[in-house]
């Protein structure tokens, strides 16, 4: 089998391995670590059509991660995806009226963040294993709101780990904060920053780039990684369910073997669909991956015109988790539409720094055909909700309904009648306000937990396992800093 080697971005870094990329979070370059070519699964399609979740894991897995052994790998696909999902499908496929969603949100923090960071901790402690290094690893995590909480899941209790997780205080919903705020385990930190998720991460990046700290840090035998999906054992785990969406496709007999779908996909920090774009490359019949937006409409800017502008203001939308201006994953993609040029992605990144923006050339804009750009606005989003609910009686979240808003638009303006997969990033229960209002407005007003108890009625559905008794359980995290004050959280938890 090809050996698969992981190199920065930026260009600074000889080929390191997996297990070396996983645990290192991000290059000291301040670049991504990206594999040095996308493997090609090596079986026929067909063989995967019988697998189950965790084999077709594997199938996946195995040809990125090669300095994994075997048995090794499957010992983590076995811990993580087990009964902390509420279903043995773990990704089930549903058709609602002759629409396909793929649910993403069956696990235990009721987001698709679950699908990757259910296993992101076990490869990481066989990382540091195989690394021989036996440092401490802290886990730094900025989340958009459930990325926190998937993490911190994740990471509780696990020995030899600290997970610290910096949320912004006004822009994730109140399910998603209580979820992150009575976190237990000894080895878990969460802290709301007055500022938005932007500020969250570029703060999470400046900390792991810099060499006097990461010096304080070695003397006490201990190592930074990341949870979030700058981190490359992130987004690896996420190719597989867009194989498995094409395997349950195939199994309704809905599709042909070999038949191109699409997907759409709500995006922020475009790492969902970044995944996505790499199972196309491995060889999955993929037409389109339409990527959409909020109403911070960047990347449907840049898919559209070539031009990437972080300048403009910031929206808070009825979808927090897409609430992005700074979408990093997008600088993986970059590397492979210019075909792995590094000194174009420096110069580019320089200019996002420098500039607030940068502009590709029209080699690079021709290799984006693989993507749709649009956008939801408030309003539509809202009205994807009801219309759902309407025909379906099937309640779709915030997120979801941006792509499936975004989809319809794709629809009217291509009459592309490709099979697409809706892929449902989050559980309504986790944004109850604004879904609920959207089904009928005798809900506004209400509590998020008086609508938990709504949505359980109309739906006909026991409240998920992850949030039930919330609103009970006590906070027992109230740390609050302002977004220069990072650092100085980290330097004291740590002590350093
Ligand atoms: C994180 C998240 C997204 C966006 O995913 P990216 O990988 O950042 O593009 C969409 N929906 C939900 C519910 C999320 O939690």
């Amino acid at each position: 089998m090809k050996q698969i080697y992981y190199k920065s971005t930026r260009g600074n870094e000889k080929g390191v391995t997996s297990a070396e990329a996983i645990s290192r979070g991000l290059s000291a370059d301040g670049g991504l670590f990206v594999p040095t070519s996308i493997p090609k699964l090596n079986i026929q399609l067909k063989e995967l059509m019988r697998m189950n979740y965790k084999q077709l894991a594997l199938t996946i897995m195995k040809e990125f991660l090669t300095d994994y052994e075997e048995d090794e790998l499957k010992e983590c696909i076995h811990k993580a995806y087990d009964e902390k999902f509420d279903t043995h499908m773990i990704a089930p496929l549903v058709k609602q009226s002759r629409t396909y969603f793929l649910e993403l949100y069956h696990g235990p923090t009721l987001a698709f963040k679950d699908m990757a960071l259910s296993i992101l901790p076990h490869l990481l402690k066989t990382a540091v294993k195989k690394l021989n290094n036996n440092k401490e690893m802290v886990i730094l995590t900025a989340t958009s709101g459930d990325t926190g909480k998937a993490a911190l899941e994740g990471f509780a209790n696990v020995e030899g780990t600290k997970i610290i997780v910096f949320f912004p205080e006004q822009g994730v919903s109140e399910i998603q904060k209580r979820q992150m705020v009575t976190q237990t385990g000894d080895n878990t930190f969460v802290i709301g920053i007055k500022g938005n998720f932007d500020d969250a991460q570029n703060g999470v990046k400046q900390i792991l780039t810099d060499d006097n700290l990461l010096e304080k840090l070695e003397e006490k035998n201990s190592m930074f990684s990341s949870a979030n999906s700058i981190n490359i054992g992130r987004l690896i785990p996420q190719v597989v369910y867009y194989f498995y969406a094409y395997t349950q496709l195939y199994n309704m007999g809905d599709i042909k073997i070999g038949e191109e779908i699409n997907f759409s996909v709500p995006t922020g920090n475009f790492g969902n669909i970044l995944a996505g774009y790499y199972a196309k490359k491995m060889g999955l019949p993929i037409k389109k991956l339409i990527c959409a937006s909020n109403e911070n409409k960047v990347l449907f800017d840049f898919i559209n015109t070539g031009t990437y502008d972080k300048v403009r203001d910031f929206v808070i939308t009825m979808s927090p988790s897409m609430d992005i201006l700074i979408s990093s994953n997008l600088e993986r993609l970059l590397y492979s539409i210019s075909g792995q040029n590094t000194e174009v992605i420096k110069n580019l990144m320089e200019d996002l720094n420098v500039n607030g923006k940068y502009e590709i050339d029209s080699t690079m804009i021709k290799e984006l055909v693989d993507f749709y750009g649009g956008y939801a606005t408030e309003e539509d989003t809202s009205k994807a909700i009801t219309e759902v609910y309407k025909t379906a009686n099937y309640v779709i979240d915030t997120h979801t309904a941006v792509s499936y808003a975004v989809y319809q638009k794709y629809l009217e303006e291509t009459k592309d009648t490709t099979k697409t997969v809706i892929i449902s990033t989050a559980s309504p229960y986790k944004f109850t306000p604004d879904v609920m209002k959207s089904i009928d407005a005798k809900y506004i007003g209400l509590n998020d937990f008086e609508l938990i108890k709504q949505l359980s009625k109309i739906t006909n559905l026991d409240i998920p396992a992850g949030i039930v008794d919330l609103d009970k359980r006590p906070v027992l995290h109230k740390t609050k800093c302002e977004k220069d004050e990072m650092q100085r959280q980290i330097e004291k938890i740590l002590n350093l």
